[in-house]
């Protein structure tokens, strides 16, 4: 689709699927690929090494057998994508509406991030010795050192409840920039865990650019970076190899005959974006990866398909879905996100199938469809995969697609990525049925 008809159709409020001219089968080996790919290989070792310290620390871990994971299940038969048929393959949803903790995917970033920079601190002060993970930072000496510092975050919400819990949990001070969008419960949250919230006014990039300048000026501040932050990218990054377990345990093969297609919910790019690198680096050619978006904010396809156009490299963060006359105001506010990182367009360009948009009134349909037929209770934002595969086998571009790639759907697995909504309030929940 020519790129001022897109724009013209999301004007509209119009959903979309664009399908990416720059995506390619292989996955490039350039040296951004290779430094990722290294340190996705140590985030899973340090996974490893910090399990017994995480069991022991969070006892909500009990419920899911101290696995810091989310289920991926059949999606019940009760409800189906609208044009999904079993000749269409199988459809999945990996649960991470369900993720402990933290309730979100931005668990497996933000988790990360956090025991990284708490595992640097030990290291820096000399309290890891030969020790395990949990006698040097369980210990008290380490709270001790922990308590002197102080993380902080720009969130719309999931990001900061994932970062604040887990900081505070630590010892640490935390401390969590939001915009005006953020949701009230969301800071009552953080608030009754000893979080620190400040709110600012003006949108979700306004948030992070203060958070980030108040950080620089205190030498024993640390501030997440949810548009640069390869810590987080990384730790996202690893939900893949939970997958690929998962999927092996369930006997379910992935391969030329056996193609994977994944809908992911995306905003800054981050989540959706660490996910990808990672499902490339185990499966491709045989994995495509949509990003679902909002027709309201989709900065993701406003960057990507940007430069595509300009035939510029995505690197570049300023295209805002302004630019496109979008207003960035979605019910889906996990997603609300006017520019997307840079850092990730640039890692998506080749290895990106494409982008869909979904309107609120689809998500909130499918939203309260779930609910209504299976029991799942999900957040608007993760209601957006709920729309991949209908856009994807309804669309003529998404036919283009599937042709394209040779694809048979008979045998493919489609995963459809839930990523938040169990800690919503029954009131907020009950606001989105009505
Ligand atoms: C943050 C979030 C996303 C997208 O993650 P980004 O890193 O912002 O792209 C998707 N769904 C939910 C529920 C989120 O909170």
């Amino acid at each position: 689709m020519q790129t001022e008809n897109l724009i013209r159709q999301l004007q509209k409020n119009i959903p979309v699927l664009w399908t990416n001219p720059h995506f390619h089968d292989v996955d490039s080996t350039d040296s951004v690929t290779a430094e990722l790919s290294g340190l996705r290989l140590e985030a899973i070792a340090r996974w490893q090494w910090l399990e017994s310290f995480i069991k022991e620390r969070f006892p909500e871990l009990q419920s899911t057998a101290g696995i810091l994971d989310a289920p991926l299940i059949e999606l019940p038969d009760q409800y189906q994508p609208l044009g999904a048929h079993p000749e269409t393959g199988r459809y999945l949803i990996q649960a991470d509406h369900q993720f402990p903790i933290a309730g979100s995917v931005k668990a497996r970033g933000g988790f990360y991030e956090v025991l990284l920079f708490a595992e640097s601190l030990a290291r820096q002060h000399g309290l890891l010795k030969d020790l395990s993970p949990s006698t040097a930072l369980g210990s008290d000496e380490a709270r001790a050192l922990f308590s002197q510092y102080r993380i902080g975050v720009g969130s719309t919400g999931n990001l900061g409840m994932a970062i604040g819990l887990m900081s505070a949990a630590l010892g640490f001070q935390a401390e969590v920039h939001m915009s005006v969008e953020a949701k009230e419960w969301k800071k009552q949250r953080l608030r009754q865990h000893g979080v620190k919230v400040v709110e600012h006014s003006g949108d979700y990039a306004k948030a992070v650019e203060a958070g980030r300048q108040q950080a620089e000026l205190d030498e024993k501040a640390y501030f997440v970076d949810d548009e640069r932050s390869k810590a987080l990218f990384v730790g996202y990054s690893t939900a893949a190899t939970c997958v690929q377990q998962k999927l092996a345990m369930q006997n379910i093969e992935v391969n030329a005959e056996h193609p994977l297609l994944v809908y992911i919910p995306c905003g800054v790019g981050g989540a959706p974006g660490g996910i990808a690198f990672g499902l490339r680096q185990l499966f491709a050619p045989h994995v495509h990866i949509f990003f679902v978006e909002p027709c309201a904010s989709p900065c993701v396809l406003a960057n990507l398909a940007s430069s595509a156009l300009a035939n510029e490299d995505p690197a570049r963060d300023e295209v805002s879905v302004y630019d496109w006359g979008l207003n960035n105001q979605t019910i889906a506010d996990g997603l609300a996100v006017p520019t997307a990182s840079g850092f990730v367009c640039s890692v998506m360009q080749q290895r990106l199938s494409g982008v869909m948009t979904a309107s609120d009134e689809e998500m909130l349909d499918r939203l309260r469809q779930l609910y209504k037929q299976t029991g799942i209770k999900i957040e608007p934002s993760a209601a957006a995969a709920l729309l991949g595969p209908e856009r994807l086998l309804n669309t003529t571009e998404g036919q283009t697609y599937l042709q394209r790639q040779h694809i048979n759907l008979s045998k493919a697995t489609h995963i459809l990525w839930t990523t938040g909504g169990s800690l919503v309030p029954e009131e907020i929940f009950s606001s989105w049925l009505a």
